[in-house]
């Protein structure tokens, strides 16, 4: 891959990084026993005091969140391995044959790690 295509593609996964780690902020919070994990906000529950509805709504977007939360994860570490990649020279190849990934399918997802053929 030509460094030109290489820099274009770590602009946009770099973009995208931020986007991404904008919206895990918007449903969760960094878990302060380990920064590397993140939970989704409880979302102002308070079972005690708050009516029965209420809490049955917060338990339910507390849940969304989770469900949220989880793509967002899996993409942030997609992107950042993909970003990884690039500094160790791996990047643009699939990571289970080893053969070159399609530049189209990198365009079309920057942070692919595999050809089409080993896509899951
Ligand atoms: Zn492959």
């Amino acid at each position: 891959m030509d460094t030109t295509t290489q820099k274009k593609l770590q602009q946009a996964l770099e973009a995208e990084l931020k986007k991404v780690e904008g919206e895990l902020r918007s449903v969760g919070r960094v878990n302060p026993t380990n920064p590397k994990d993140w939970e989704a906000m409880p979302d102002k529950m308070d079972i005690i005091t708050a009516d029965p509805n209420e809490v049955a709504d917060s338990i339910e977007s507390y849940e969304e969140n989770t469900g949220i939360l989880k793509q967002l994860e899996i993409r942030l570490n997609e992107i950042k391995a993909a970003l990884e990649g690039m500094k160790t020279g791996i990047y643009g190849t699939c990571s289970v044959c080893g053969k070159p990934i399609d530049p189209k399918r990198l365009e079309a997802n920057p942070a692919a790690a595999t050809c089409i053929e080993h896509a899951r």
